[in-house]
């Protein structure tokens, strides 16, 4: 029998149950299995250390009052304070931000920064609230949220459906309850107020710069490249742009209202006027419209899905026609999925947790620059980025060709190992 069962364990994390959940303790147990590691260590290291749900009344405009639900798991406390973005989505559950802040856990490690992985969220759909029902929500979030977070224990940053502003609200809301200003409770605020130069960008740069570097590694021309980006949000678009300064042609994108397809390029600053005034992709005139399927088996040298999880699945990994699957959001690929991209070694995969890293390595210089006071140019903050994501790419490369495993279980070997070797430092309390 193993510890988790002995301790009654699983029946006590049956409130985390979800899809996404299950992919994160699934690929736990690949990567455990991977590693040999003890039986005993396993449910120590897998699953989240705790979490908060928060009942959220706000007042709407009408006058009329809703109570929307709020959530926040950090997942391990061994190697210092947790750190993970907060998530506006209806489909949000204590579940889905259990399995992020897993992830972020990994990622964090495999790229060196001093933070356990946490995530939070509130189930509702942002684009249907206004900016002051807004400001309102995330005021009230903090509110709840503060004997759990703090500069020394649980650090926020945006994520999908929040953004800079949201940030500049939950720093005030925790300033005003402290009584002084604490710009290093959140990263990803505006650069006026204690912000990194480079956080907005650093995602999507990010995933440029590893993209280059696998073409590099595979040979393939940036110049003859082609790439679709799944997702035209902080992520996707960014991603493109980089992707474009590289050389590489975008002849698809989408969002949430649908896809585009040009074969002949998109024109992304066309593209971005067009999205600035619209809120969305669609409508597009310089290209034809695509559905999401369609995107997802559109011919090119480089996919990037930087949307929501699970959208590479069993049903559609084996018609992807890329080389290069750069994976900008958190958990694209399930582990089904994963099985047939096993099979298939002319798809080089950039697993998330390495891929998406810029995103909170950059929060990272953030948190250290507000500690400080002490502010670096954006030449600074991109080399530093660059040198960390370098480091990150060639250990993930050379785990994977020397013990002959996929991107993803290097990648997540990597960083579970050196959680696990903190908490086994430390002892059983983290
Ligand atoms: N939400 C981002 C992520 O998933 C950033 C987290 C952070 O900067 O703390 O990696």
């Amino acid at each position: 029998m193993s510890v988790a069962e002995t301790l009654g364990f699983f029946s006590g994390v049956q409130f985390y149950d979800h899809p996404s959940f299950r992919m994160a303790c699934q690929q736990f147990d690949t990567v455990a299995e991977h590693l040999q590691m003890p039986e005993s260590d396993r449910a120590w290291i897998k699953f989240p250390k705790r979490s908060l749900t928060v009942a959220l009344p706000i007042q709407r405009d009408d006058g009329s009052m809703e109570v929307f639900s709020g959530y926040r798991v950090q997942h391990h406390l061994a190697l210092g304070p947790t750190k993970g973005g907060l998530r506006y989505h209806p489909d949000v559950t204590l579940g889905e931000v259990a399995a992020l802040a897993m992830w972020m856990s990994w990622k964090c490690a495999l790229t060196g920064l001093p933070y356990g992985g946490a995530k939070g969220g509130i189930a509702c759909d942002p684009r249907a609230l206004s900016a002051t029902e807004l400001e309102r929500l995330t005021r009230r979030y903090t509110q709840e949220m503060i004997p759990f977070i703090g500069p020394q224990i649980d650090i926020m940053a945006p994520d999908v459906g929040t953004n800079e502003q949201t940030m500049a609200w939950m720093m005030d809301s925790y300033s005003v309850h402290m009584g002084h200003t604490v710009p290093s409770i959140v990263t990803g605020k505006p650069v006026g107020l204690g912000g990194s130069l480079g956080r907005r960008e650093a995602t999507g740069r990010g995933v440029g710069y590893l993209i280059n570097r696998a073409m590099d590694t595979i040979g393939l021309n940036s110049s003859q490249a082609t790439a679709v980006v799944q997702g035209f949000g902080n992520v996707g678009s960014v991603a493109a742009f980089s992707l474009a300064k590289y050389g590489v042609k975008i002849i698809a994108v989408s969002d949430v209202n649908g896809g585009l397809f040009n074969s002949k390029g998109l024109d992304l600053y066309q593209l971005e006027k067009h999205v600035a005034q619209r809120k969305t992709v669609a409508g597009f005139s310089e290209a034809e419209p695509i559905t999401n399927e369609q995107l997802l088996a559109t011919p090119c040298e480089i996919l990037v899905p930087a949307a929501l999880e699970r959208q590479i699945t069993e049903a559609n990994a084996g018609k992807i026609d890329c080389r290069i699957l750069a994976e900008a959001a958190n958990g694209p690929t399930t582990p089904e999925a994963d099985a047939i991209l096993d099979r298939r070694p002319e798809v080089f995969v950039i697993p998330d947790i390495l891929c998406n890293a810029g995103g909170v390595v950059v929060s990272y210089f953030e948190w250290v620059q507000d500690l400080q006071s002490f502010f670096w140019t954006e030449t600074e903050v991109m080399d530093k980025l660059f040198r960390i994501l370098e480091g990150a790419f060639v250990q993930t490369l050379n785990t994977s060709r020397k013990r002959k495993i996929s991107m993803r279980l290097a990648a997540l070997s990597l960083g579970v190992k050196r959680v696990q070797e903190a908490k086994r430092a430390r002892g059983l309390f983290p």
